[in-house]
């Protein structure tokens, strides 16, 4: 395999103490690899590797590499093998650490998702907000409120269904989330749905379904149709919060839960047939 790239990092663990080397490796069939060794500082005060003493770097350059390759570590803080988890449950613990994108550094807390691991309806919103990031849960400011009558609307409850966000960390100010942190957030909500395996998708907002569907709709465009994302029927309908700035649109809102409904209804008969 041909090497194309091989550069330096570093890295502290979460507790601070400790300083980790990583050795990046890029291959030209664009397979990454890396090897990382703990560094230790020796009796003159400069760091070298603990696996191998003849490798020494001083304690200044380590530091200024530190910086200035904070946003190329930012992804070494989470387990390697996320992407491999068999449940739920492990895939948390393995990305709540995660940083990343910058909303790492700023969230209060991870948010994860709640709900029935194994539910047949994935609820998907945007991001979490600043009642959200403080609790660690999705949904559960006025929006979130709103979000649980529609679903007791349609007899469901909140512990039948999944509910996760595109983003797990609050951007600031509830600002919209950036391309690039969509990018780094939404492998972990892929993830979500192999492991949820769910029937249906509601997707609330056009943030939700844009990136589901890497497009650009309107709401006009999507909404009220059966739309198929890896072979699960998905709705698209507004955001709560945009129904709380937006009263009007409940009506549309209740059209597009109703169907979700039927559709499940048909769905559990089908089962028992
Ligand atoms: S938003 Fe997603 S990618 Fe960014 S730090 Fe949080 S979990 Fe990681």
């Amino acid at each position: 395999m041909e090497l194309t790239e091989q550069y330096l990092s570093y890295q502290k663990d979460l507790s601070g103490n400790n300083l980790y080397l990583n050795q990046h490796f890029n291959f030209k069939n664009n397979e990454k690899t890396h090897q990382q060794d703990k560094l230790i500082t020796n009796s003159e005060n400069k760091l070298q590797l603990d696996k191998s003493p003849k490798k020494s770097i001083s304690n200044s350059h380590a530091v200024n590499n530190l910086i200035s390759d904070q946003t190329k570590n930012q992804n070494e803080t989470i387990s390697k093998d996320w992407a491999d988890a068999t449940s739920m449950a492990e895939l948390n613990t393995k990305i709540e650490n995660c940083k990343n994108c910058i909303l790492g550094n700023s969230r209060l807390n991870f948010v994860f998702g709640t709900g029935n691991h194994h539910a047949d309806i994935l609820i998907i919103g945007e991001a979490p907000g600043a009642d959200e990031d403080e609790l660690g849960k999705p949904f559960v400011g006025r929006a979130g409120q709103l979000l649980t009558k529609i679903l007791e609307a349609i007899n469901l409850s909140r512990e039948e269904v999944f509910i996760a966000n595109i983003l797990k960390c609050r951007p600031p100010n509830n600002r919209v989330p950036t391309p690039a942190e969509v990018e780094q957030c939404e492998p972990y909500l892929k993830k979500q749905i192999e492991l949820i395996k769910p029937e249906f998708i509601l997707a609330l907002g056009l943030t939700a379904a844009n990136t589901l569907f890497k497009s650009n709709f309107k709401m006009a465009d999507i909404r009220g149709q059966i739309k198929i994302y890896n072979n699960i029927k998905t709705l698209v309908t507004y955001h709560p919060s945009a129904l709380l700035r937006n009263p009007n649109w409940k009506t549309a809102t209740w059209e597009d839960v109703k169907l979700l409904r039927s559709m499940y209804d048909e769905y559990l008969k089908s089962k028992i047939n």
